[in-house]
């Protein structure tokens, strides 16, 4: 005799064997493929126009940080916070000792994603001359809203605006809000860096769009490297790297943030925060 089997059980496949996009996330582990170090090197592949990744070396401090594992110490937490302008030192010296996010299902905070923010849009308008000071490209006004897309908005000259406190579960990528959705949330923070953006020649849509370079500013790294190192230091461990665009690798439509970002000058600022240890010792 003949089963019949419902048409939803022929086309559902066990969760556990769907691995998402480019660096195969799985929805079960909440986690991309392979060991730190494997993860890391695919969440920061350089993001290329119109969203093309290339393989790059990771900062050897970025290299060992995954390899040792562990935890920034008490100085390095203390470096990265003392290296805030107020006043988010203050709000980050006030939310010190509070946990990270961790999702519904209590699974940790494990990512840290970096953004660009691709505003303001210029359309054919030419960047601003001096993008640092330009007060229209680094207002937070943008960003303002019920639901503001990121938990922290940093702009060109190092100011830093929390939306949302790094305890809260927040989503900014397709691959939480769209594909694995709520149980994702809470298992990546997510830092919108100011960087504006202006039309391709012939370009007419939001996809086909270029940012400055230098794609980002000395303060933005300094203050993305202190924002890792407090982030992690509130996680209990070192958070894994990554890129907007790398998340949602292999995701239609996703978003090809952030552009020109230096990972290198990322990393010695980073190593800057990391090496207090040793200066102390
Ligand atoms: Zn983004």
């Amino acid at each position: 005799m003949k089963r019949l089997i419902p048409l939803a059980l022929l086309f559902a496949t066990p969760a556990s064997a769907e691995l998402i996009g480019g660096c195969q996330f799985d929805r079960d582990t909440l986690t991309f493929a392979g060991s730190a170090v494997e993860q890391a090197t695919c969440l920061l592949r350089k993001v290329e126009l119109m969203g093309k990744k290339s393989p790059q070396p990771l900062p050897p401090v970025i290299k060992l940080l995954m390899e040792q594992g562990g935890a920034p110490t008490a100085e390095q937490k203390a470096a990265a916070i003392a290296a805030f302008p107020e006043p988010y030192r203050d709000y980050a010296l006030g939310y010190q000792d509070m946990p990270a996010s961790q999702t519904e299902a209590g699974v940790p905070l494990l990512y840290f994603v970096i953004h660009d923010t691709s505003e303001p849009f210029m359309g054919t308008e030419p960047f601003p001359h001096h993008l640092g000071n330009d007060p229209q490209v680094n207002s937070f006004d943008y960003y303002l809203a019920a639901e503001p897309v990121a938990h922290i908005f940093l702009n060109r000259q190092g100011q830093i605006w929390a939306a949302h406190d790094f305890s809260i579960p927040w989503r900014a990528t397709k691959l939480e809000s769209r594909v694995v959705g709520a149980p994702a949330r809470g298992r990546f923070v997510h830092i919108e860096t100011v960087q504006p953006r202006r039309f391709l020649p012939g370009a007419t849509n939001r996809g086909q769009t270029y940012g400055p370079k230098p794609g980002f500013t000395d303060a933005q790294y300094r203050m993305l490297a202190a924002l890792y190192v407090y982030a992690s230091a509130r996680a209990g461990r070192w958070l894994i790297p990554a890129f907007h665009a790398t998340v949602d690798d292999g995701i239609p439509d996703a978003h090809d943030d952030p552009q020109n970002f230096d990972l290198k000058q990322f990393g010695k600022e980073l190593e800057k925060l990391v090496s207090v240890d040793k200066a102390g010792a």
